[in-house]
């Protein structure tokens, strides 16, 4: 297969950067290269350094614009595409208005189909190559989502919800089919092209102890998988949380009774978390996963990135849109939220940090740094091009600009799909017309 050279300005971070001087932090190439074949990254560096000397390559010029890798989105609903945006005054009142009936729909299998192709179509326009999403309860929603992933290449992470209480009859499934349903799409689609399987209890107010017996049991079945729930996302849902199970000691021991706890977990949310809990989400290497369009969207909390991560027992944390809560698709206007939210605590999230975060640093969460979230050689080659001066607003903008930190923190105050040129997926352009 011919290779494929791709040239612009390159930047792929090696770890997170402790300051916005940390320059040994990132790989930062003017006039860089990625070398693909195969769906893989051969080489990466300067120009001159990369493009093989007498072997035929495609050579795709991107300059002068900046080629990152991929973005990641840590979590998500596949069925909520149509609930975005939907006007309620909380979590529970948008979930039983609009989000529940809504799922619904996903039984059937057309429905699922159609909401797949739009999916990826818009997470691809928006420079995301990955995303942990949650299906429906319907087993339907999980073989839409996966065949439209495998059609597209994309390494993507999902599981089918489950849920047996406290929903309208259509969305509920039982402990048993909840179970033998998961473990069927654990066999058809878990390594199966790139997708990924993810364990999805969706949260323990909709999943009786009975049911949570049957996630331990696939947990210890499956300790590989990735596992996904909501946790203390909003003061309404906690008190409910804990009221379904008052031997437990807080939200969170919910979660660690059943053995739930653990490095491939993650708690979307997270943000009313006691000291306790922060402590054991630590200790457990488990991670939050942070919504901050959501989080304001829903009027749910500040979560305190910067504090939890500053702890002397840190907690990891990834970053996510969870659409539908979320309000856009875009990672850049993702981190826009979560800096402002940090500013309302007096923290700094630098745009260092931040473009670590969406990238390196939500592999890192996923536990997937060896094969995305960098543009690093024998990783999968899923990158996006951004033009810093998409829009003129941005153009007159750049004007003005001297340092990369600067062109980053621009793109992502004021950035969004336009800024995405090109979106690579294992080495083929795959950003929708
Ligand atoms: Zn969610």
């Amino acid at each position: 297969m011919t290779k494929t050279l791709i040239r612009g300005r390159l930047l792929s971070f090696r770890r997170a950067p402790q300051h916005m001087a940390d320059r040994d932090s990132y790989l930062y190439e003017t006039d860089g290269a990625l070398l693909v074949e195969n769906g893989l990254i051969l080489a990466v560096g300067s120009y001159a350094s990369v493009k093989p000397g007498n072997e035929e390559v495609v050579e795709i010029d991107h300059r002068p614009h900046l080629i990152l890798p991929g973005f990641i989105d840590c979590h998500v609903h596949f069925p909520q595409m149509q609930v975005i945006g939907s006007y309620a005054a909380n979590l529970l009142e948008w979930l039983n208005t609009y989000t529940f009936p809504e799922e619904c729909r996903f039984v059937e299998t057309a429905h699922a189909e159609r909401i797949a192709t739009h999916f990826f179509d818009e997470f691809l326009r928006h420079g995301t190559t990955t995303a942990v999403a949650y299906c429906s309860v319907h087993k339907t929603s999980a073989d839409a989502f996966f065949a439209e992933s495998a059609r597209r290449g994309t390494r993507m992470i999902a599981g089918k919800v489950m849920m047996d209480r406290n929903a309208p009859q259509g969305l509920l499934d039982t402990p048993q089919s909840g179970y033998d349903e998961t473990r069927e799409i654990i066999e058809s689609w878990h390594g199966r092209a790139r997708n990924l399987v993810a364990i999805t209890p969706r949260f323990a107010i909709t999943s009786t102890p009975e049911q949570m017996e049957m996630v331990q049991a696939l947990a210890r079945e499956f300790p590989d998988l990735h596992i996904q729930t909501h946790l203390s996302e909003n003061r309404e849902e906690i008190d409910f949380t804990c009221s379904l199970y008052p031997q437990a000691e807080d939200y969170t021991d919910i979660y660690a009774r059943y053995g739930l706890l653990g490095e491939r977990t993650l708690f979307g949310h997270a943000i009313h978390l006691s000291e306790r809990e922060a402590d054991v989400l630590s200790q457990t290497g488990s991670v939050a996963v942070h919504c901050p369009t959501s989080n304001l969207f829903l009027g749910s909390g500040l979560f305190p990135l910067k504090a939890i991560q500053r702890r002397e027992k840190p907690v990891r944390v990834a970053l996510a849109t969870d659409i539908g809560g979320g309000t856009s698709y875009s990672m850049l206007r993702t981190l826009d939220e979560a800096y402002k939210i940090q500013q309302l605590l007096g923290e700094r999230l630098n745009p260092l940090d931040s473009y670590w975060h969406m990238t390196r640093g939500n592999a890192e969460a996923l536990s997937l740094a060896d094969r995305i979230g960098t543009l690093e050689p024998g990783t999968e080659a899923d990158f996006v091009v951004l033009n810093s001066s998409a829009t003129p607003a941005m153009a007159l903008k750049m004007q003005a600009v001297k340092e990369l930190h600067e062109e980053l923190f621009l793109m992502q105050t004021i950035g969004d799909d336009r800024t995405v040129v090109e979106t690579y997926v294992a080495g083929v352009a795959s950003k929708p017309r």
